[in-house]
């Protein structure tokens, strides 16, 4: 599902590529400015989706960046309609490294939207889908979706950012798998009422969002029980003493 996509370019070594619902996205936006207000509303529509993918772009670098000073290395950024992914060789182990490779994102979003408040107004409203043709309007608009942003990320629902997090300072006192296991639990704890809200609010694209992140988690926490089974196995072997020859052979000579 996720191998149908398109690399645009890349920065420090990370590619950065589009998955290609996210032009079937694109195209719906476009066609949605269009409809609304001609060539304006489609220029409007445009600018304001690849304004808040740039955003989210800037937060996956903010995770993979800090990423790279562990030691990790960052494959590519994907973005999708639900957003941007970024895709690590392994995820540290150490919770202090995770936690602050995760804080990073939506740290991002907030500086981002610290600087354009400078530059624009504070937001009077709080409607992410306002739309006007100024400047301001677009700096208002993006500030908004990035505190916006940066707080929905912070939900404590793994693997979301909060979740991670979450993790992470469980991880200080528990073992990893247990930690991993109470992040996903919780996850679904805020998910399930996250998806009925949603709906109620008529907030579909939000409810799918909620949905892929309850399996997400689930995925994730089996992923790194596999791995632990894997590891103790192998480790289990390594430590083994080598069997005994059997008696009665005759030595074998070596050369
Ligand atoms: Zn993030």
């Amino acid at each position: 599902m996720l191998g149908w996509s398109i690399n645009l370019f890349r920065i420090r070594g990370i590619r950065i590529s589009l998955h290609f619902s996210f032009l079937l996205l694109l195209a719906y936006v476009c066609n949605e400015g269009w409809l609304a207000d001609g060539m304006p509303g489609l220029l409007w529509s445009a600018g304001t989706f690849l304004a808040f993918f740039t955003c989210v772009v800037l937060h996956e670098l903010g995770h993979s960046l800090t990423a790279m000073q562990f030691g990790v290395h960052v494959r590519r950024i994907l973005l999708m309609p639900i957003g941007g992914m970024a895709e690590f060789d392994q995820i540290p182990r150490k919770p202090s490294q995770e936690l602050l490779i995760t804080v990073a994102g939506p740290a991002v979003n907030f500086v981002i939207a610290g600087i354009l408040w400078f530059v624009v107004d504070f937001p009077s409203g709080w409607d992410l889908d306002s739309a006007s043709v100024s400047l301001a309007d677009l700096g208002r608009t993006v500030l908004r979706w990035n505190l916006a942003m940066g707080f929905f990320n912070l939900i404590p629902a793994f693997p979301m950012d909060g979740g991670r997090i979450l993790r992470a300072l469980l991880a200080l006192r528990l073992p990893y798998l247990k930690a991993t296991y109470w992040a996903a639990t919780i996850a679904k704890v805020v998910t399930v009422p996250g998806v009925l809200i949603a709906l109620y609010l008529g907030q579909y694209f939000v409810a799918a969002i909620f949905v892929f992140i309850f399996m997400a988690g689930e995925a994730e926490y089996r992923s790194v029980k596999r791995r632990e089974a894997e590891e103790a196995y192998w480790k289990q072997v390594m430590t083994e003493p080598p069997p005994p020859p059997p008696a009665g052979e005759p030595p074998v000579l070596n050369g």
